[in-house]
Parts: structure tokens; C-alpha cells; sequence
């Protein structure tokens, strides 16, 4: 390993620094920045009480709305959101409001600050299937309306694509780790290495009030020509190996990674991180399309791995593939020892007896509800905690709550 993949490659603030950018902050009058958040977070406000040094009501701010702040504050792509209309871009540049709230939810856990608390109880249980970002969110939102929770989770630790899927030079563990301790400091059980199907399913609608269905999309998908390739190996199912070895996995001399997504990008960086000498990604998407998130591939291209353009796969012939482009007359030829094939991913909910396609309303079907991934809309971990709590909402409305 060349660099540190468990290590935090964007520096965190220092006192200093932080009230230099808060300082930046213009306190806009109806903040563009507090009307973008999907999941409805208020960077004025926070930046606000930043600036007056009053972190408690600044974390207050974040937590109160997002119980995976911390997770958030490294891996939204604020580009997208808050960040897009932030009226400081018009003088140089906008405020790095994720940087700002890592800072705050830091010295959050740092000072052992407990905001969240379990609501009175109301008598009524609900089960959660799947522990990733939409389930753990639902969770803190029913615990704080008073209801009982358990997760059921088919890995041995809670967190979905927080830990199996994002790396840790961006998102480390013991972030997870922290955000999934307070959700269970709040009461929520957690049953790992349960995997739900659809006889259980069947079970847990009679035995709980209702049950939430968070699954996500985490069934790989591989292109048809690359099936029984024994080079190729999904973008999801390589990041979770890594994941599970904590970067200790055996490296190819060369890798090809297709795909031009936020999946592609983590597995070409991290390939580069581990000590791959060359880490090529071919996309069929033109640069000025691509899906990957300007932060990502940044990181990408900042770490030597070389982005190719433009071009799809059209023939493979063990460790050689043969590219098109998709508007030029023009080819290539690649050769490597392991193809990352990020080219996609498929709902878990067939699993359990769901309808597969993904969802419009989040109350599936008598006591069933559903959210994160799996149902239409962004497929971010921000978008997903307001699923989450959207899904909690609608779960207190059916059992009667305020
Ligand atoms: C490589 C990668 C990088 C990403 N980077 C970013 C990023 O930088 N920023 C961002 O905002 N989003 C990113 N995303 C997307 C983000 O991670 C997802 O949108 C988010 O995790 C979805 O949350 P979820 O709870 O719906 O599903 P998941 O996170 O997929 O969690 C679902 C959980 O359900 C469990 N499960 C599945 N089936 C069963 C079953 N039958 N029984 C029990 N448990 C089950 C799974 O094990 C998993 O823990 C990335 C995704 C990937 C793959
Ligand atoms: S839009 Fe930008 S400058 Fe205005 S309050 Fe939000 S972060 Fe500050």
C-alpha cells in the first residue's frame, strides 16, 4: 500500500480555520444555501452559530435533522446542493459548507455532546430491514417519536454502502461506527447476519406494527460479454472486498475500470491508493456528462488514474478489451489484469418477494413501507435520510400517531 486508504485524504479544519471560513459566510437574508438540502438541513443557520462560536447550537442545527450529520458532512455531494446557489460564489467562491459541518459534528463527539433522545413510549414496535443510511435514519426518527425499533441486517455490521461501498479515504469506519452507536444508544436493537426473504418478511408483518423495507440497490450487475471473464469483477463487489480487507487485497499490475459514475471513480482512486501502477477508466460518456461527482473525479485524476472518454466496450478476449467510440470512428485496445466493471446496480427488494422496479410511494403495501434507494429520486445518502424520515413519518401517521 502506498498511502494510508484508511486515512481521511481532505484535511479537516483547525480552529482557526474554521471561523476563517464561517467568516466568509455572507449570512444571506433567505439563504439559498438552507432552501437546496434534501433532507431540509439549514447551513445559515448552523454557519450562523458557528460564527458566534456557539457549537453546541450549531450541532443542535444538524443533528436535529440528520442523524447521520456526520456521514453527510463528508460525502454529500454539496456541489449539488447547498452549495450550487451559495451567494458567496459570486464574489470567489462558494462556502465548503460540508467542511464546516464536519468540523461542528467532530467537536460534537469529541466533547461527548448528546442531543438525540428516545421519545415517551407508545406501546408499538417496528422492524426495519436493511441497516444502511435510509434504515438507520428511519430508526432515529420512530425512536424519537417513542416507537421500539429492530434492524435487521444481513452483514455483520450495520451502515450499507457507508461501509461497504464508499472508501475510507473519504468516509473512515469510525465515523459510521459513532453515528450507528448513537442510533442505538437511542434503543434501537440491532439483529445482524439476518437475512430477510420473503417467508420472513411474512413473519415480521404479523409479529411488528409495521415494517420498513430499506434494502437498497446492492445487487451487482456485469455486462453480458464479461460474465464468465475471470478478470472482470463489479465496481461494488471489488470497493466491498476492499472494505472488508481494509485495503489488504492482492493488486494487478494494470486495471481497467469502465464506467463514469460515482462507483467508478471510488474503485479507480482507491486502485491508485492501494499501489497500482496503472489504473486507466474508460466511461462512455463524454466528460461534459459524466455522472461522477466533480469532487470525485478531482480526486481521480489528482491520484494519476487516466480517464478515457467517449468510449464503450464492444469485444473482450480474456485480460484484452476492445473499445469503441461512441461518435468518432475510432478504437482501442486495452489489456489488464482485473476490469472493474462499475457500470450499474439492481434493487435487493426482489429478495423478498417485492416488486423489483423501484418505488413511488413510500407505503408499499398493508403494514409494509419502504425507502432509501429503492424508492424513486436521488440515489444519495443525504436523499436517503430523508426517505428515512419521510418513511418514519408516514409509519406514525398509519399507527396513529400526532
Ligand atoms: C461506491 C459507492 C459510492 C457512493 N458514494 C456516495 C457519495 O459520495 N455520496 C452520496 O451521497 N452517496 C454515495 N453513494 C450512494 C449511497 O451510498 C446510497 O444512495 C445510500 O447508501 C442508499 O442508502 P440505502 O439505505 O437505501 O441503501 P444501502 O446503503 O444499500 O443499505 C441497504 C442495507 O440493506 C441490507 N440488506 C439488503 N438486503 C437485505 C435483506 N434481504 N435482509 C437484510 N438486510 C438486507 C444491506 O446489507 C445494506 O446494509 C455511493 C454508493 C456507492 C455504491
Ligand atoms: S448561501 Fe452561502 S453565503 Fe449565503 S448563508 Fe448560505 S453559505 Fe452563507
Amino acid at each position: 500500500m502506498t498511502q494510508d486508504y484508511k486515512k481521511e485524504l481532505k484535511p479537516a479544519y483547525t480552529m482557526l480555520t474554521i471561523m476563517e471560513e464561517a467568516g466568509r459566510c455572507l449570512l444571506c437574508y433567505d439563504a439559498p444555501c438552507s432552501k437546496s438540502c434534501p433532507a431540509g438541513t439549514d447551513p445559515a443557520r448552523f454557519i450562523r452559530s458557528v460564527r458566534f462560536r456557539n457549537f453546541k447550537g450549531a450541532a443542535e442545527t444538524i443533528r436535529g435533522n440528520n442523524a447521520l450529520g456526520a456521514v453527510c458532512a463528508r460525502v454529500c455531494p454539496t456541489e449539488n446542493y447547498c452549495q450550487l446557489g451559495c451567494s458567496r460564489s459570486g464574489i470567489d467562491k462558494p462556502i465548503d459548507i460540508g467542511g464546516i459541518q464536519r468540523f461542528v459534528t467532530d467537536f460534537e463527539e469529541k466533547t461527548g455532546m448528546k442531543i438525540l433522545e428516545k421519545g415517551p413510549a407508545t406501546g408499538k414496535k417496528v422492524a426495519i430491514v436493511g441497516g444502511g443510511p435510509a434504515g438507520l435514519q428511519a430508526a432515529a426518527s420512530l425512536l424519537q417519536k417513542g416507537y421500539e425499533v429492530d434492524i435487521y441486517e444481513k452483514n455483520e455490521k450495520p451502515g450499507g454502502f457507508l461501509r461497504n461501498g464508499i472508501p475510507e479515504y473519504r468516509l473512515p469506519n469510525h465515523i459510521v461506527d459513532v453515528e450507528v452507536e448513537r442510533i442505538a444508544g437511542l434503543g434501537a436493537k440491532f439483529c445482524c447476519g439476518t437475512e430477510v426473504d420473503g417467508a420472513k418478511l411474512e413473519e415480521l408483518k404479523k409479529d411488528y406494527d409495521a415494517v420498513l423495507v430499506a434494502v437498497g440497490i446492492g445487487e451487482a450487475q456485469i455486462l453480458d460479454m464479461f460474465k464468465d471473464n475471470p478478470y472482470a469483477c463489479p465496481g461494488i463487489t471489488f470497493l466491498a472486498e476492499v472494505a472488508k480487507k481494509g485495503g489488504e487485497i492482492d493488486l494487478p499490475d494494470n486495471a481497467v475500470v469502465i464506467g463514469g459514475g460515482d462507483t467508478a471513480m471510488d474503485a479507480a482512486t482507491t486502485l491508485k491508493i492501494l499501489g497500482v501502477q496503472n489504473v486507466t477508466c474508460v466511461t462512455r460518456k463524454e466528460l461534459a456528462d459524466f455522472r461522477a461527482s466533480r469532487e470525485e473525479l478531482e480526486t481521480a485524476r489528482a491520484n494519476n488514474v487516466t480517464i478515457i472518454d467517449g468510449y464503450a466496450p464492444v469485444e473482450v478476449d480474456g485480460k484484452e478489451v476492445k473499445f469503441k467510440h461512441r461518435r468518432l470512428k475510432s478504437e482501442l485496445e486495452i489489456e489488464a489484469d482485473l476490469f472493474v466493471l462499475a457500470v450499474g446496480q439492481k434493487s435487493s427488494a426482489g429478495k423478498l418477494g417485492l416488486d423489483t422496479a423501484s418505488f413511488e410511494d413510500i407505503h408499499a403495501d398493508g403494514n409494509v413501507f419502504v425507502a432509501g434507494d429503492i424508492v424513486q429520486g436521488d440515489k444519495t445518502v443525504v436523499a436517503a435520510v430523508q426517505k428515512g424520515k419521510d418513511a418514519a413519518e408516514a409509519i406514525d401517521k398509519f399507527l396513529g400517531g400526532k
